[in-house]
């Protein structure tokens, strides 16, 4: 069975979010994804799946790792804390 991403290489490693049966070089060992959910996850957590980008840094966040600052607009809770941080001072 080849890689469900390349098609091109033989499938070695199954990931744990979709299930596609993937080659090493479209695998993140240490994460148990493959490289297409990778750039779904959370790059806060790495656990949940984005839903939203934060508006000072530009990451994909989860909704535990998001916090809506606006009607459209959310911050990840790393530059939330940090910007509230600077209002206090
Ligand atoms: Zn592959
Ligand atoms: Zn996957
Ligand atoms: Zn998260
Ligand atoms: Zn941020």
């Amino acid at each position: 069975m080849s890689c469900e991403i390349c098609g091109l290489n033989p499938a070695e490693y199954k990931c744990r979010v979709c299930g596609r049966r993937v080659c090493r070089e479209d695998y993140i060992a240490e994460r148990g994804v493959c490289t297409v959910c990778e750039a779904t996850l959370c790059e806060v957590c790495k656990r949940g799946l984005s839903l939203a980008t934060c508006i000072v840094c530009g990451r994909h966040c989860c909704e535990d790792c998001l916090v809506k600052v606006s009607q459209l607009e959310y911050m990840c809770v790393e530059c939330f804390k940090r910007a509230r941080e600077v209002v206090s001072r």
